[in-house]
């Protein structure tokens, strides 16, 4: 059913895995002259402000941080792409740059380029929350290019991997109208799809039932994939579907939405009762494509980045 790629999604670039345990290979790729350094702030990506926004992909040249920590991120544009994991008072010290939130950007920045920043924020993040082993407190130590932190005691030598939280995301019709809810955070008039992390022991399928009823009170059935969308803020991994509804009467049961209810087409495709998610989310790509099942015409994008996703 998807179309294209969503936003986020790494097929601009080869992640070149089997590569990460070749030191002598990824040495040279460092001190090559050719390879981009992507420098991370914590949460924040190094980016030129423009506008328009682009990513800071600097040379070796213009980098004086091989000390820090780095990771291997792979190859985009015949060019080896390494994060350089700063601290959050970092001053980059180049004109024009500055560190912002790759999430604030999305609307704005190139595809490919926001896929890699995103990537590299999700991977500074992990090094941040893992410096010591979940086992034992030990300090870990960055192996396979920054792709596994290793117990820097060799009686535990516990292995942590980059973490990746897996979340269902649905869009819920009675066939004629869509359920979507708001959260009491976002843009005034925003509403979206239902969505929840997965829980331990639970099938993606149970998750869009349990998430659903906790959320809306609406008993959903029948949930069909649909696609998956990366959604590193932190980890998250989107994974969306259509469901059907086996009942109408909405009840907010657990408290995290602040208003749901049932919209027709005309309801979306007017924006007068609510507005949607910008098109780099899954959220709106499961509207868009429900709308276009309904009515064999497309929704009109609106791109304005909320200020709170
Ligand atoms: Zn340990």
């Amino acid at each position: 059913m998807p179309t294209k790629p969503h936003f986020f999604a790494s097929h601009h670039f080869e992640r070149m895995a089997h590569r990460r345990d070749q030191d002598a290979w990824l040495e040279r790729r460092r001190n090559s002259g050719k390879s981009w350094f992507l420098p991370v702030a914590a949460s924040k990506n190094l980016v030129f402000e423009g506008p328009p926004p682009a990513a800071a992909l600097l040379t070796l040249e213009q980098v004086d941080m091989l000390s820090c920590p780095h990771v291997y991120l792979g190859e985009y544009k015949a060019r080896s792409c390494f994060a350089l994991l700063t601290e959050p008072d970092h001053d980059p010290g180049w004109p024009g740059t500055g560190y912002q939130q790759v999430l604030q950007l999305a609307t704005i920045i190139d595809t490919a380029e926001a896929s890699l920043l995103a990537y590299a924020r999700a991977m500074s993040i992990w090094h941040r929350n893992h410096r010591h082993c979940g086992r034992c407190g030990a300090d870990t130590v960055s192996t396979q290019a920054g792709h596994v932190l290793v117990c820097s005691d060799p009686d535990c030598g516990w292995q942590q991997f980059p973490r990746v939280d897996p979340a269902i995301i649905v869009l819920v019709s009675d066939g004629e109208r869509c359920l979507l809810g708001r959260q009491a955070s976002w843009d005034a008039g925003r509403y979206s799809t239902i969505a929840g992390f997965v829980e331990p022991g639970e099938s993606l399928e149970d998750a869009v039932i349990r998430e659903v009823y906790e959320e809306s009170g609406i008993v959903a059935h029948s949930p069909v994939y649909h696609s998956s969308q990366p959604w590193p803020f932190p980890s998250s991994l989107m994974l969306g579907f259509q469901a059907s509804a086996a009942s109408s009467e909405i009840h907010l049961r657990d408290g995290e939405l602040e208003d749901a209810d049932w919209f027709t087409p005309d309801d979306l495709a007017s924006g007068t009762r609510i507005k949607l998610a910008p098109s780099v989310s899954i959220s709106r790509r499961l509207v868009d494509d429900w709308y276009y099942q309904r009515t064999g015409t497309k929704l009109e994008a609106t791109d304005a980045p909320p200020k709170a996703w």
